[in-house]
């Protein structure tokens, strides 16, 4: 028996092992994937304080190691299930059933489809929801981005220096990401925007040859690109905890800015909880909130 669990090794959640642990609580964290979440895709954080410039990964990694130093239980394992019995709490793995008197979920957010007929198919076939980790392919060849979201600024400026000429589509024509990111891609020669407009078809043999884009008025342009980055947001993953904890309508944890969800004993940290804000900076410190409470929880 552990006193904390922790569900999901991104920032939010490993910042809570580290807080738990230097409450001197017990922690066990699981991950479903790797550890760092969806940081490690970010290919150079410029607005977490101190750093000026870090690799997401390399972010990741420094809070892995610093979770794991303070004495965290890592185990990388889904949860699927939680149940409550009170003061003992049960999280369910394809593996097994983990039991602690607190726990936290962090298991942050999942990417958006976008909905195209073929898209599913076409996955590793040409379509990318992750310009860090399959930008590579596309040297010198011609891609699209869609989205109008940082992810997808960050992502057109990562490509504008991989491949031939990047299309960046968005539904509007105002940015939802940072003026300064899409002012750098502006600046760009090789980047074309491509506004009030959605990716309406996807043409394709074996592999992804050119894109349907149709604008607010109905025209439908074809674009020949061999690759397609999707970054139109995030799903919140929480439907696994839906028993115990809150959901709003889009599927976010309601908490309150202590992080406590309506089971006591159960906490939600980073950008699976409504919130705001949600940044690097913000997951961060409701994982500090979120094992504060727990710690007090365990301790009344
Ligand atoms: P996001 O901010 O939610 O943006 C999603 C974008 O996709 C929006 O522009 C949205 O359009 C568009 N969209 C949604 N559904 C669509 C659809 N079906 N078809 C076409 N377009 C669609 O998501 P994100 O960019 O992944 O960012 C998630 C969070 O992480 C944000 O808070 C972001 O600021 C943060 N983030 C921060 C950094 C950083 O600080 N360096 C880096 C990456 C992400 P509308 O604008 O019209 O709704």
């Amino acid at each position: 028996m552990t006193d904390i669990i922790v569900i999901g090794a991104g920032p939010a959640g490993m910042t809570a092992a580290i807080y738990a642990r230097r409450a001197a609580k017990t922690v066990l964290v699981l991950e479903a994937m790797s550890y760092g979440g969806q940081i490690i895709n970010t290919p150079d954080v410029e607005n977490y304080p101190v750093a000026a410039h870090i690799s997401g990964f390399d972010f990741a990694t420094r809070v892995y190691e610093q979770a794991k130093a303070l004495g965290a239980e890592f185990r990388f394992e889904k949860a699927i299930e939680l149940r409550d019995g009170g003061d003992l709490k049960t999280v369910v793995t394809p593996k097994g059933e983990y039991r602690a008197r607190a726990v936290i979920i962090a298991t942050g957010s999942k990417n958006r489809r976008l909905g195209v007929e073929g898209e599913d198919r076409l996955i590793g076939r040409g379509i990318s929801y992750c310009a860090t980790c399959d930008g590579a392919f596309f040297r010198k060849k011609r891609v699209a981005v869609v989205g109008g979201g940082n992810t997808a600024l960050e992502d057109a400026l990562y490509m504008a220096d991989i491949a031939e000429k990047v299309y960046l589509i968005h539904r509007r024509d105002a940015f939802r990401g940072e003026e300064a990111t899409a002012e750098r891609l502006r600046a760009r020669d090789n980047v074309e925007f491509v506004l009030n407009s959605q990716v309406t078809g996807l043409n394709a043999e074996k592999r992804l040859q050119s894109i349907e884009v149709t604008d607010k008025q109905g025209s439908t342009r074809v674009i020949e690109v061999s690759g397609l980055f999707v970054a139109v947001g995030r799903v919140p993953e929480n439907q696994s905890f839906a028993g115990l904890v809150e959901l709003d309508g889009a599927g976010y944890a309601v908490a309150s800015e202590n992080c406590r969800t309506k089971t006591a004993g159960v906490f939600v940290a980073g950008d699976n909880r409504v919130k705001e804000v949600r940044q690097l900076v913000t997951a961060t410190a409701d994982g500090a909130v979120a094992a504060t409470e727990a710690v007090k929880y365990l301790n009344s």
